[in-house]
Parts: C-alpha cells; sequence; structure tokens
C-alpha cells in the first residue's frame, strides 16, 4: 500500500514536471525487451541528476554502472556542447543496448562507453578530471570507486552513490548482505576522510525506500 502511494506521487508530481520523453521512454523498453533488469533510477530521480550536474555548470561527467543508458541520458543531457560524459560498465551487451539507446537520443557523440570492470577502467582515467560523477554499479564496490571518484573529481566536484539506504536495512544492525556492507563500509570511510564532505538524502518513490550519497571534494 506504501508503495502504491509513493508510484502515485511520482505519478503526480511527474505530470506537472518531466513532459514524456520519447527518448527515455525508448531506453527503458529498448533496455526491458533486450531482457535488461530493470533498476535504473527513476524519472524524477534521473530529472534530479541532471538538475545537479547543470546547477554546477558540470562539463565532464563520469558514470559508474551504465546499464541500458537510461541515467546516462539524463546527465548527458545536462552537458553543454562540449561536454563529455564517460560511463563505465561491466556487461558488453549492457553495453551495446546503451548504446544504440544513446544514438537513438542523438547523444552517441557525448558519451564514450568503457566496458570492463570499472576498478580497472576508473584507474585508467586522469585525476582532477570531472565535474560530477554519479556511482550506481555493484554496491560491494562501492568504496572503491568512491576512492577513486575522488582522485577523479576536481575540488569542488560533486560524487552521488545511489542505493545508500536500501529500505531502511543499512541502518539495521542485524541486517546484513554484501550490498548493504558495501554502503556500510563507505559510511565507515567518510567518517575520517577530511578531503570530502558529504551527506545521504533518503528518497522514496516508484523505485521504493532508498537514497543517494551526496559529497563534494574540498
Ligand atoms: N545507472 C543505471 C541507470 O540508472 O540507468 C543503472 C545501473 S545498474 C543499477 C548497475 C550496472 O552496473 C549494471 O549494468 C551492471 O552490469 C553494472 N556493473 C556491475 N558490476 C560492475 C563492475 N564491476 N564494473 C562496472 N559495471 C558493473
Amino acid at each position: 500500500r506504501q508503495q502504491e502511494i509513493w508510484e502515485r506521487c511520482d505519478a503526480y508530481h511527474n505530470s506537472f514536471l518531466i513532459p514524456s520523453d520519447d527518448a527515455l521512454e525508448h531506453a527503458r523498453k529498448n533496455s526491458d525487451e533486450n531482457g535488461l533488469p530493470a533498476i535504473a533510477v527513476s524519472t524524477a530521480q534521473g530529472k534530479f541528476l541532471n538538475l545537479l550536474a547543470r546547477s554546477i555548470g558540470a562539463k565532464k561527467i563520469l558514470e559508474v554502472g551504465t546499464l541500458g543508458g537510461y541515467s546516462t541520458i539524463w546527465l548527458a543531457r545536462a552537458l553543454p556542447a562540449n561536454g563529455k560524459l564517460i560511463t563505465a560498465e561491466l556487461s558488453e551487451k549492457h553495453a551495446a543496448v546503451a548504446q544504440s539507446n544513446l544514438e537513438y537520443a542523438g547523444l552517441a557523440s557525448k558519451v564514450k562507453i568503457m566496458v570492463g570492470p570499472a576498478a580497472d577502467t576508473l584507474t585508467c582515467l586522469p585525476e582532477d578530471t570531472f565535474d560530477f560523477v554519479f556511482i550506481d554499479a555493484d554496491k560491494p564496490g562501492n568504496l572503491t570507486y568512491f576512492l577513486e571518484a575522488k582522485r577523479l573529481v576536481k575540488r569542488g566536484g560533486v560524487i552521488i552513490v545511489d542505493n545508500v539506504v536500501r529500505d531502511g536495512r543499512v541502518a539495521i544492525p542485524t541486517e546484513s548482505d554484501d550490498n548493504v556492507e558495501g554502503v556500510r563500509r563507505l559510511l565507515e570511510h567518510l567518517k575520517t576522510d577530511k578531503e570530502v564532505d558529504a551527506t545521504t538524502i533518503g528518497t522514496v518513490g516508484e523505485k521504493g525506500y532508498d537514497g543517494f550519497l551526496y559529497a563534494v571534494r574540498l
């Protein structure tokens, strides 16, 4: 019942704020038809990421975890004409679907998909390059990706990590799995990391109860 309310709220608010969009709808449908899991960010969350990237005037964006490129489209649309986005994805199949979705959206020239384990991909990228990083891949890798993101992002740049609340389970000591532990390791690290300042913002909506971690590199 709660989930129904959250879905209704998202649909209601989106009906005023987010017009229907052929390229984004195509990305969801094509990803679904190709058997990709339905674990992309919600429509409202995608728009939120787009607004965040625009509000800091991001010109170079890094994404970790592409799936079918749904969040990639939202983020790439935040870029100016000469902006660039690099997105790291493990699965060749996901990357191929994302590539076709980005071409359909007319964004392929701004986006480079790098296929392989993100931990390897990120170490190949030059430091102090990106304005905005969105981390949304395997959750056990969160701390590794965050530390790399901190190296890659410019001072004043933003790092967002998705799925850090996990239906409240991260905060329940008796709950544990690899994803929950992946979030806890990141939080534990952040307690003493003086090079960033961060907060968690819980979210509810069509994707249930979860949250974003928002960090700024100092
Ligand atoms: N950001 C996407 C969106 O909102 O549209 C959703 C990404 S989905 C939650 C996570 C993605 O991370 C999957 O496509 C998965 O294949 C990828 N992934 C998992 N492990 C990875 C790894 N070690 N390196 C890179 N990508 C990985």
